[in-house]
């Protein structure tokens, strides 16, 4: 599934420039990632960078889209398209 950033976010951008799939913006106040663009780093990292690389823990499952491994590499496929 995509994953989300909660309002623990302290908009410190660390995420930003690994998402290998641009998925990751800023808002206003908070950062925000793109469901239709996030594989959960499938196809490019053994885990998701941004939950390994965001000091507060704010990048969490999003239950909203639930994906299975095919649907994601599906997406990465796409997205490189
Ligand atoms: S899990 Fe990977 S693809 Fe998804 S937003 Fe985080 S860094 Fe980007
Ligand atoms: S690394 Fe975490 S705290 Fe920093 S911008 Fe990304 S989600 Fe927000």
């Amino acid at each position: 599934m995509a994953l989300k950033i909660t309002y623990d976010c302290i908009a410190c951008a660390a995420c930003l420039d690994d998402c290998p799939n641009q998925a990751i913006s800023k808002q206003p106040d908070i950062y925000v990632i793109d469901p239709q663009r996030c594989t959960e780093c499938l196809g490019f990292h053994d885990s998701s960078r941004c939950v390994a690389l965001c000091p507060v823990d704010a990048c969490v499952p999003d239950p909203d889209h639930r994906e299975t491994p095919e649907e994601l590499l599906a997406k990465k496929e796409l997205l490189a398209d």
